[in-house]
């Protein structure tokens, strides 16, 4: 007993002292975006007193991780969990920049079709299903929920809501920098490399479920009159069994399909 009693306690590991340092990020690419007023300045310094991971340092200059694809600290690739305690000078490229070094590196996933959207991305929701893509969409959807939707069925998280995108539990997503949905959608499919999967008029903008082909005569009587004198190819929704034939909606997804194959150059 008289042994125990004189084992020293242990140190308490927390409180780790480390002198104030200072770090240096240079943010390449369009991550300067995160910037906002200091958009001119693609180098910020930041002084520290305590080890920090390198996420916060990132989230502390507003640019949310999954924005971020490979980060070099003093040359050195890491990851997100990475702690900095001393100087240091920090590299952020976000995806799709090249950089000629450290490919398998990289932190974030380049392709994904399932995305989850917050309830203020409606248009865009509605812009992608267009071009096929399976968007999860609930206009009245909390954060709690949007996360969970994102976890569970492994989505990437579209939001303009930086805070959002911050929690650690987030592993794929975006934060569009446009304002207009039909820019959105463009960005959206540059980011997740999806010009060469989009499959028009294979998905119910109501409800994000698969349509199919539906044969007229099955559906004949559902159908307004001119309808049924001027169209002959129907889908039908899997989910909500709304019924699609090529008439505006075709027209409008043309001109849209359109637009976006001129932005890709092809
Ligand atoms: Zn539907």
């Amino acid at each position: 007993m008289r042994l125990l009693l004189n084992t020293p306690t242990p140190t308490r590991e927390s409180s780790i002292d480390v002198k104030p340092f200072s770090v240096r990020l240079n943010l390449h690419g369009d991550l300067d975006f995160f910037l906002g007023s200091k958009a001119d300045r693609r180098r910020l310094e930041r002084s520290l007193s305590e080890k920090t991971s390198v996420k916060d340092v990132i989230e502390s200059c507003g640019v949310p991780h999954p924005e971020v694809d490979l980060i070099l600290v003093n040359g050195m690739p890491v990851d997100f969990d990475y702690g900095v305690m001393s100087d240091a000078e920090i590299e952020l490229y976000p995806p799709g920049i090249g950089h000629p070094h450290f490919k398998e590196k990289r932190l974030q996933i380049a392709t994904i079709g399932r995305f989850v959207a917050d309830g203020h991305l409606g248009r865009l929701t509605r812009n992608l299903r267009l071009l096929g893509f399976d968007v999860a969409y609930d206009s009245q959807a909390q954060d709690r929920q949007l996360l969970a939707v994102m976890k569970h069925e492994n989505r990437a998280l579209l939001t303009r809501d930086r805070r959002l995108l911050m929690y650690a539990i987030v592993k794929t997503g975006y934060y569009p920098r446009s304002q207009n949905a039909d820019e959105q959608t463009i960005e959206v499919i540059r980011r997740f490399d999806l010009l060469g999967s989009i499959a028009p008029f294979t998905r119910c903008l109501r409800c994000n479920a698969p349509l199919q082909k539906v044969a007229k005569a099955d559906i004949i009587e559902k159908l307004e009159p001119l309808t049924k004198i001027y169209y002959e190819q129907f889908r039908r929704c899997t989910g909500c069994r709304q019924i699609y034939w090529a008439g505006s909606h075709f027209t409008k997804l043309q001109k849209r399909l359109g637009q976006i194959r001129i932005n890709f150059g092809s």
